[in-house]
């Protein structure tokens, strides 16, 4: 189970979205159903704004599924998920509106109505909360830290979880809450952390559940050495759901390096 949601994670790492900031506009699609947002999306837009910094009203959003299994097909190209400023209008596969990363990444260009993908939001404020563009790490980092970047292992890494809300309820949400796995550089260095493979990418940011009839999961990377400035922290969320009160116990990790045990409580 583990290495199928990998993959899964790793197959929206590919179509991530809608890459097109040069590209022209594409017309929305005639065969489309209308949809409304399930319980979860209010919370999920609590999120990007946060990351965002920014304040909307989802109210305003109208949403839309394709019609068929499988990725969007605009104009010869595949999707998991498209927005539209013209109407607020956000499309969504079928496979992807219970995934997070995905749905928040459309929120993301209607908070800033921009159908670009400008990388201090997609892949910095926002980063790990929303599917980014797959930008390298240190492509927006002082230049100066990065040549003097010290190669690590990721056991260097200090590794924590939260939840958000930080006391989750089975009754909110629809059960949703995130799990948020984060990874901070404690040195005073900047350094570059080398991280395990995985098939033809890495591994990322996860987390382990001790519970061997739960599943854990981590997020696929495409570059080897991921960088952190003098203190960085990453983000990582997990959009988790329980029906039923719970009490979890989960560990962070970042390829190989494993954190001590954290516990989720889920109320009523
Ligand atoms: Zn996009």
């Amino acid at each position: 189970m583990k290495l199928l949601s990998a993959v899964l994670l790793a197959a929206v790492g590919v179509l991530s979205g809608c890459d097109r900031p040069t590209a022209p506009l594409v017309e929305f699609p005639v065969r489309v159903t209308p949809w409304t947002a399930p319980v979860q999306y209010r919370f999920w837009w609590t999120l990007t704004e946060a990351c965002a910094g920014r304040q909307g009203d989802m109210g305003a959003v109208r949403w839309f599924l394709w019609p068929e299994s499988g990725p969007i097909l605009l104009e010869g190209k595949r999707y998991d998920g498209y927005w539209w400023q013209d109407g607020s209008r956000i499309l969504l596969s079928q496979e992807f509106t219970d995934d997070g990363q995905v749905v928040r990444h459309e929120m993301l260009h209607q908070l800033l109505q921009v159908e670009g993908h400008p990388a201090a939001y997609f892949d910095g404020q926002c980063a790990g909360i929303v599917s980014g563009t797959g930008v390298p790490s240190a492509a927006s980092a002082d230049p100066a830290l990065v040549t003097r970047a010290r190669d690590v292992g990721p056991e260097v890494l200090s590794i924590s979880l939260s939840t958000l809300p930080a006391r989750p309820r089975a009754s909110a949400n629809d059960g949703w809450f995130v799990l948020d796995v984060q990874a901070t550089n404690p040195t005073p260095d900047p350094i570059r952390v080398r991280l395990d493979p995985f098939f033809d990418s890495y591994m990322g940011l996860g987390f382990l559940n001790d519970d061997p009839t739960r599943t854990g999961t981590f997020d696929v990377v495409k570059e080897e050495w991921l960088f952190f400035a003098p203190g960085q922290r990453r983000h990582r969320y997990f959009d988790l759901r329980e029906r039923a009160p719970v009490t979890l116990t989960v560990r962070g990790t970042i390829s190989r390096a494993v954190s001590k045990s954290f516990t989720v409580v889920v109320d009523p």
